[in-house]
C-alpha cells in the first residue's frame, strides 16, 4: 500500500483548529478524562454521552474514587448506556492503577494496553491526546476516512486491513499526535459519514481524496464479513460394471451443484473394511476396492475433503445411472470436484 497519507496531515490539523468541537472531556487533556470518555464513546454516540459523562464526573471526580466506589453504585451510574462490561473493566482498572502505578496513569500505550478493557484505539488515544506519544488510534471512523482518501477497496473488517492502515498511520504521525488523531475521528463523525453519504463539499480534505474525486464514495469502505468455512469429509466412489460403464446419479434440484450429475458419494471416510460393508448394506457387491488418492475442493462457503475409492463391482445396481467412460465425458457434465477420480 502506496502511502498517500502525508498530504492530508496540514489540512486536516487546520481545519480541526478551527472546527474543533467542544466536548466536556475536551475542557483539559488529563489522562483519566479523555479514558472514561473514550470507553463510553465505544458503543455510544456522543450527544447521550455527555450527560453520562458529566453525571459520572461529578459522582466520581478522581481515579481514587472510581477505584472506591462498590459495583452496585457503578452500574446505577452506568445504568441505560448498555455494554456493562466497559464499566467493569473501568473499575478493575481503576484499582489497578491506584495500586500498581500510584494512582498515575501510564504513559505509553504499551503500557496502557496492559489495562484491562484498554484496546489498540482507546491507548492510543491516550497516549496520543495527553502525552504526546507519536501513536495513531484507529477506529472504524478513521478506517472509513483512510480507505476513502486512498480509493482503496480493502475489506476494513479484516485484521490486516487495520493493522496496515495503523502502520501507514503511524509512518507519517506528526509532532501534533494528540490534534492528528482526534481530527481524523472528528472528520469520520462529523463529515465522512458511512453509508455513502458522506459530506464531501464540507470536507477539507476533498483534493485529495480518491474516493470522492472518482466518484467512489458509496462504494468505500468496503464492509465484507468473513465467511466461516465448512468442511466436509467425503468418500467419493468410482463403480465400474462388468461391463465397463461407471455409475452416475442426479443431485437434488437444490442447494450445492443442484440438479446436476455426480458420482455416487457418501460422508465421511472409510477403510477397505468399512466400505465394503457400507456398499453390501446398500446392495451393491463389490469385487475389489481400489483406492483413488486424496483431493480437495473449494466452494464458495464448503470445502469438500474427498478421498476416491475405484469398485469393480459385481452388476449394474438399481438407482444409478450406469454410462461408459465415453458418454460420461461427451453428454454428462460432470462437476470438477469428481472429475479428480475418473481417468480421462
Ligand atoms: S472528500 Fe468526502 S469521502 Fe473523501 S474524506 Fe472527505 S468526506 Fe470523506
Amino acid at each position: 500500500m502506496e502511502n498517500g497519507i502525508y498530504p492530508i496531515i496540514e489540512p486536516l490539523l487546520t481545519w480541526y483548529y478551527q472546527h474543533r468541537k467542544s466536548y466536556p472531556w475536551r475542557e483539559d487533556r488529563e489522562p483519566y478524562h479523555v479514558w472514561v470518555s473514550e470507553i463510553m464513546l465505544q458503543q455510544t454516540r456522543i450527544e447521550p454521552v455527555k450527560l453520562y459523562y458529566t453525571r459520572f464526573m461529578q459522582a466520581l471526580p478522581t481515579i481514587e474514587s472510581l477505584s472506591c466506589i462498590s459495583e452496585e453504585q457503578l452500574m446505577k451510574l452506568w445504568e441505560g448506556l448498555g455494554y456493562y462490561s466497559r464499566a467493569r473493566n473501568l473499575h478493575k482498572a481503576a484499582q489497578m492503577i491506584v495500586r500498581e502505578y500510584g494512582g498515575q496513569f501510564p504513559q505509553t500505550a504499551k503500557e496502557l494496553k496492559k489495562l484491562p478493557g484498554i484496546g489498540d484505539y482507546t491507548a492510543g488515544a491516550i497516549a496520543s491526546i495527553c502525552f504526546g506519544e507519536r501513536v495513531p488510534a484507529v477506529d472504524g471512523n478513521v478506517l472509513r476516512v483512510i480507505v476513502r482518501i486512498m480509493g482503496s477497496d480493502r475489506n476494513v473488517l479484516l485484521p490486516d486491513t487495520k493493522k496496515d492502515i495503523t502502520a501507514l498511520l503511524q509512518e507519517v504521525m506528526p509532532k501534533e499526535s494528540g490534534a492528528f488523531n482526534e481530527a481524523l475521528m472528528e472528520l469520520g463523525e462529523n463529515i465522512c459519514l458511512p453509508n455513502g453519504v458522506p459530506l464531501c463539499d464540507q470536507c477539507p480534505l476533498q483534493g485529495n481524496c480518491l474516493a470522492c474525486q472518482q466518484g467512489l464514495t458509496d462504494q468505500l469502505p468496503v464492509r465484507m464479513k468473513e465467511v466461516k468455512r465448512r468442511q466436509e469429509e467425503k468418500t467419493i466412489l468410482l463403480l465400474v460394471s462388468p461391463q465397463g460403464r461407471l455409475a452416475i446419479e442426479k443431485r437434488p434440484p437444490k442447494g450445492l451443484l443442484g440438479g446436476l450429475y455426480q458420482l455416487p458419494n457418501i460422508n465421511g471416510y472409510y477403510t477397505e473394511e468399512t466400505l465394503c460393508t457400507e456398499l453390501l448394506s446398500r446392495q451393491i457387491t463389490p469385487l475389489a476396492i481400489t483406492p483413488l488418492g486424496r483431493a480437495k475442493h473449494i466452494f464458495t462457503h464448503i470445502d469438500w475433503l474427498m478421498q476416491g475409492w475405484r469398485v469393480a463391482v459385481t452388476a449394474e445396481a438399481d438407482g444409478f445411472l450406469w454410462v461408459t467412460p465415453q458418454e460420461l465425458k461427451e453428454a454428462y457434465a460432470l462437476p470438477t470436484a469428481f472429475k479428480y477420480f475418473v481417468k480421462e
